[in-house]
């Protein structure tokens, strides 16, 4: 299993902005957030290193409140210490799956979520039925040439 590495494109937290909202706030850098889809309330901390980022940074009404944009189009979570379980639990790819040159031909998202610009793998895929095991799954990508590795 490889380690998912998340590259900071901030995807995940601007489509996740219309679901996360400052409730109430104890100061600039200490807030209560409200995650709609679970309902989870939670108290948050801006961390001493993003404050000037949180209180000047690049945002927008659209994003996730806590989220600021940096330079070289990386996104920062200032609160990423004490940022919402939903938000713990999110990787937005699941699996890699690489070519016979071994090279990343493609990845999923969620479940079964087939990503790839290649149209041997896609039509490789769609034959797999989609509550097909895991381990029967890679077997049948191997028959194809690719593999498959889940992702931590
Ligand atoms: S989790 Fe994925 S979508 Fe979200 S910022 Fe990281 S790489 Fe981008
Ligand atoms: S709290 Fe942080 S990780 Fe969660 S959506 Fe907002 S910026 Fe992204």
């Amino acid at each position: 299993m490889a380690r998912f590495a998340c590259t900071r494109c901030g995807k995940c937290c601007i489509s996740l902005g219309r679901h996360i909202r400052i409730e109430r706030s104890i100061s600039s850098a200490y807030h209560y957030c409200r995650v709609a889809v679970t309902g989870e309330l939670l108290p948050v901390a801006v961390h001493p290193r993003h404050r000037e980022i949180f209180e000047s940074g690049k945002k927008d009404p659209s994003w996730c409140p806590f989220l600021r944009k940096e330079e070289g189009d990386l996104f920062t979570c200032t609160i990423y210490e004490t940022r919402p379980h939903l938000c713990r639990e999110f990787m937005c790819r699941t699996m890699l799956i690489y070519n016979r040159e071994n090279r990343e031909a493609g990845y999923v998202k969620g479940r079964r979520t087939l990503v790839t610009s290649d149209p041997v793998l896609e039509s490789a895929w769609k034959e797999i039925d989609s509550d097909t095991s895991e381990a029967a799954l890679k077997e049948r990508l191997r028959n194809h040439g690719y593999r498959a590795e889940r992702l931590e």
